[in-house]
């Protein structure tokens, strides 16, 4: 079975089964797909908006595209923005060493301080499961370089 997204002239969209995609290219070619909404059988698939991946936590480029993506910063924006500055004014970034050092005051073999850094999802995954209080960030960290 498969699902897919579509929408009829009148841009209704809904979910439908279908056996296969042979079976809907099949069904859809006979006029036999109707709108759920208004039964018109001039239907198509819906373009599916892809899934944003998760962020890259590592060795992606310090956004490049910002710039060409222009639009005026939102509140959500400002609002991350704004909890970006907090994190990097109060947290020490440890890069690659976030495991490492999360662990280690995990375990009090560090002194207990705020840390940001790059994890990998499983690396992170394994953290929380061994009690690591540890949260996504929704941005990626400046690199300090120096
Ligand atoms: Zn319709």
């Amino acid at each position: 079975m498969i699902q897919y997204t579509l929408k009829c002239t009148d841009g209704h969209r809904f979910d439908s089964w279908f056996q296969s995609a042979d079976a809907y290219d099949k069904l859809a070619g006979a006029g036999m797909v109707s709108c759920a909404i208004c039964g018109s059988s001039k239907v198509e698939k819906a373009i599916m908006t892809p899934r944003v991946r998760p962020a890259r936590t590592t060795s992606a480029p310090e956004a490049p595209q910002q710039g060409a993506l222009s639009e005026p910063a939102g509140a959500a924006e400002q609002a991350l923005a704004e909890l970006k500055r907090k994190i990097e004014e109060t947290s020490d970034y440890v890069g690659k060493d976030f495991v490492r050092e999360a662990r280690a005051m995990h375990d009090g073999d560090a002194p207990e301080r705020s840390i940001y850094g790059e994890a990998k999802p499983e690396d992170a995954r394994a953290l929380i499961e061994d009690g690591v209080p540890v949260t996504p960030l929704p941005f990626l960290p400046n690199r300090k370089t120096n």
